[in-house]
């Protein structure tokens, strides 16, 4: 037996993403098949489509998303058909060294569905393989994962609000709450303000920063920053803004405690840098270029630090429910984070705005 499912298939690099029926198979042991409400478009996705990251192809795409559970494997425990859940796209093993010091995204034996080094579970309408894409490949009306990788949620919470807790939320509050472990009253500059650097300025309102700077070249990014709780913002294409990192230094007084780099470029990361003030630390959450190389100025004797940051170093069985609870407290914005909504055949639509510059998030909503 297998499971029928339309996907949006990345077969070449460069080439557009096309909508294919496509079977699962039935679960194994420990596995899960969700189906999926929606998904949420990252910028990781975006990434791949021309190559410049590789990953296994044919593959499908997209690792924020939220569902129903539809069918469970065997030996598969708290997780039920029928379950609410948010996907993970570190499904973690729970077991190695990195798992049980609480830092699952560092896991160095995730269980994903490919990971165990069984056969390929995805394959075309020809029976050829398709592979699965960070744990996920949420482009799809269901995905067949490991119990690991989901995380059960209250039913009440719409899914397309849920669906970007599985990257976009995670990795920007967990930047700030976990991997920076930003104390209330520091300065914090947020450089980029996608979906993730949202959520690195309403992380950093959440633990009561004082000061909260948001940098970007987009004025509507710039105006969600606002409203995500930025105190200042900064217009990096305005020539009139000058050196961003002086700019910031002057707005905080000296230099911020904690600068954010949530682009992935190596003048954004030095721009980070260089906005510090003595002691302070930059954060690289943005996703860099495999294997690229990043200049700094040696400024060690001021005792900053440079931190690295994956999927904001987050617990999800932890955060996924706290994030919830506060957004249910109206603490945290989620429902305004989706600015754009599309059906899963306007996949390349929805990826393609995210090489224009759009503010917010596209959410792929299912039907
Ligand atoms: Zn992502
Ligand atoms: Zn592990």
């Amino acid at each position: 037996m297998t499971i029928q499912t339309k996907a949006a298939l990345l077969r070449a690099y460069g080439e557009p993403l096309r909508i294919e029926a496509i079977t699962l198979d039935e679960p194994g042991p420990g596995e899960v098949v969700v189906r999926l409400g929606a998904t949420g478009v990252c910028h990781s996705d975006f990434h791949m489509l021309d190559g410049g990251f590789k990953t296994p192809l044919p593959t499908v795409l997209g690792h924020e998303g939220a569902g129903v559970v539809e069918a469970v494997g065997p030996e598969v425990r708290g997780v039920a058909v029928g379950d609410h859940v948010v996907l993970s796209w570190i499904p973690s093993c729970g077991r190695c060294r990195y798992c049980v010091e609480g830092r699952p995204a560092l896991c160095v034996d995730r269980q994903g569905v490919e990971r165990r080094g069984g056969p390929v579970r995805m394959h075309d309408a020809g029976g050829k393989d398709i592979h699965q894409f960070l744990d996920t490949s949420a482009f799809a009306e269901r995905v067949l994962v490991r119990a690991e990788g989901v995380i059960p949620i209250a039913a009440d919470v719409p899914l397309e609000t849920a669906a970007l807790v599985g990257c976009a939320v995670l990795t920007g509050i967990g930047a700030v709450a976990r991997t920076a472990r930003v104390e209330a009253g520091s300065g914090v500059a947020v450089i980029g303000c996608g979906g993730v650097g949202l959520n690195v300025i309403q992380g950093a309102r959440l633990v009561g920063a004082a000061h909260i700077i948001a940098v970007d070249r987009r004025p509507a990014a710039l105006a969600l920053a606002r409203e995500f709780g930025a105190t200042e913002t900064l217009d990096s294409s305005d020539p009139a803004a000058g050196d961003v990192a002086r700019a910031i230094r002057k707005l905080s007084g000296g230099g911020v405690d904690y600068a954010f780099e949530v682009v992935g470029r190596p003048e954004t990361i030095a721009t980070a840098w260089e906005s510090l003030a003595p002691g302070g630390t930059a954060v690289v959450v943005g996703l860099t270029k495999q294997n690229g190389q990043v200049t700094l100025r040696s400024d060690f004797l001021s005792e900053k630090k440079l931190l690295g940051c994956i999927f904001g170093s987050s617990v999800p069985r932890v955060d996924v429910p706290r994030v919830l609870e506060l957004y249910r407290l109206g603490r945290l914005k989620l429902d305004e984070l989706a600015t754009r909504r599309y059906r899963l055949d306007e996949v390349n639509a929805a990826l393609a705005v995210l090489d224009g510059g759009e503010a917010g998030r596209g959410v792929i909503v299912f039907e």
